[in-house]
């Protein structure tokens, strides 16, 4: 991803013994070329950039702060301001109805909506609107019945409008009804007059447009066109994980001052995240999103109903891992936690680490069962020959039992990180 290099940046401010006109210059070209490889658009991007330049060179030091920790502040708040608005959709009655054209991912995003708020306590339900591509349908149920989410069709209905009378009458009990629609490969007029129909039959709370992030530089005249068409409330942005130019779709919503709802980062349903334009910032530079992390970590932990404080308290126990193991997988992949962490903080994970499976789960369980209670509460008497012990009595082997103990610690290292909070320069925290 172009952005990435963004962290390159922030780098090497932070790795200059003299902050001088010279690295400002050089820090401002980096920036340049980094947000125009990403598609962000010119016009931007110089304004962007004039703006670190002049204050970097021009503004009073903090005296809290040291010279690179006062340049990598501008650069972020910069990037913050340059990047454009989120968008806090309120948890409350509302009807969102989804346009954007084939393929940008509406139907996959009407589920991960609907997803999003049912992990928080709404009760959301699916719409099957679109009438055009058959498929669409059941590619909606299969979603909503994979996750357990309410959802609403009529089977080869060809009249959009019917459905949405229906899904209104049989949704009443719905918190949030989430209205997937027909796109096209193309801007056309029937596309506009099928969207207008809709808007006027469902009367939706918010009008979000999907836009395919890959589009880069496109997405300005998509988006232009939808919003003049229907009015547009929010922009999602999707498939930000397999794209350079995602800075392209970015942009395009600044230009029209239309906020940046949700941005979609994987194909799975949970690869979905709210767009918080300082986390993201801050996760560009390197610098972690601690934010959303520790968001995800207590929306968790609540939902298994954890004790949040055993959770972080940094000196858990084996014990604590065996109580919370199913928790702690739910945080998903050990890869996406730690694109959320700080650069300076490093932890060591390897592969097997990565991805801890259901399977492996189990067996964990298993080797916990054959442990003693002492060690359960401190896992460091744990030796070689306890070792053998606990796999010959689990059934499994001591390469297993090892591979648990290194688990525990990783956890154990990540907790304790995120409870700190801290970045690992003097003064700043960001994304908080
Ligand atoms: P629609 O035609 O607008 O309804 O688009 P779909 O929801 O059917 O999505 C089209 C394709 O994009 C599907 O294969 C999705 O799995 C994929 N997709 C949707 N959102 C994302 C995303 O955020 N990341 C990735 N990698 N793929 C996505
Ligand atoms: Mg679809």
């Amino acid at each position: 991803m172009a952005l990435e290099s963004l962290k390159l940046v922030a780098k090497k401010i932070l790795g200059s013994t003299i902050v001088d006109k010279k690295l400002v210059e050089e820090i401002v070209r980096d920036i340049q070329r980094a947000l125009i490889k990403a598609d962000v658009n010119i016009k931007q991007v110089k304004e962007i950039s004039d703006s670190i330049r002049k204050r970097a060179l021009k503004e009073d030091i903090l005296p809290t702060l040291g010279t690179r920790e006062h340049v990598l502040k501008i650069v972020y708040e910069e990037l913050v301001k340059g990047i454009g608005e989120g968008f806090e959709l309120p948890l409350r009655k509302s009807r969102i109805m989804l346009v954007g054209l084939q393929g940008s991912g509406k139907t996959t995003t009407a589920a991960k909506i609907a997803k999003y708020f049912k992990d928080r306590g709404l009760k959301t339900a699916v719409v099957a609107a679109d009438t055009w591509r058959p498929a669409a349908y059941d590619q909606l149920e299969q979603l909503a019945k994979k996750h357990g989410l309410v959802f609403f069709g009529i089977k080869r209905e060809k009249d959009a409008n019917k459905i949405i009378r229906e899904a209104i009458k049989n949704l009443e009990e719905a918190d949030m009804i989430i209205v997937d629609t027909a796109g096209r490969h193309a801007f056309e007029d029937e596309l506009i007059k099928e969207m207008i129909q809709i808007s006027n039959e469902l009367k939706p709370d918010y009008k979000f447009l999907v836009i395919d992030a890959a589009i880069g530089q496109l997405a300005s005249k998509q988006a232009k066109l939808f919003h003049e068409a229907i009015g547009i409330d929010g922009i999602i942005i999707t498939k930000f994980d397999g794209t350079a130019k995602g800075g392209g779709a970015l942009s395009a919503a600044r230009e029209i001052g239309i906020p940046i709802v949700f941005i979609g980062t994987g194909e799975k349903i949970e690869d979905f995240e709210k767009f918080d334009p300082r986390g993201f910032v801050s996760r560009l530079l390197g610098m972690g999103d601690l934010k959303t992390l520790i968001e995800k970590v207590e929306r968790i932990v609540s939902k298994e109903k954890v004790d949040t404080e055993v959770f972080l308290k940094g000196t858990f126990t084996l014990k604590d891992v065996y109580n919370q193991i199913e928790a702690m997988s739910k945080m998903g992949p050990m890869r996406k936690i730690l694109e959320m962490l700080p650069f300076g903080i490093s932890l060591k994970i390897d592969e097997s680490m990565a991805e801890v499976t259901q399977e492996k789960i189990k067996k964990f369980k298993v080797i916990m069962d054959s442990m003693t209670e002492e060690e359960l509460l401190n896992p460091r008497i744990i030796d070689s020959s306890r070792i053998k012990r606990i796999a010959i009595g689990s059934g499994t082997n001591p390469q297993d039992v090892k591979e648990l103990l290194k688990y525990y610690k990783t956890m154990k290292d990540l907790m304790r990180r995120i409870k700190k909070g801290k970045l690992p320069f003097r003064g700043i925290r960001l994304g908080i």
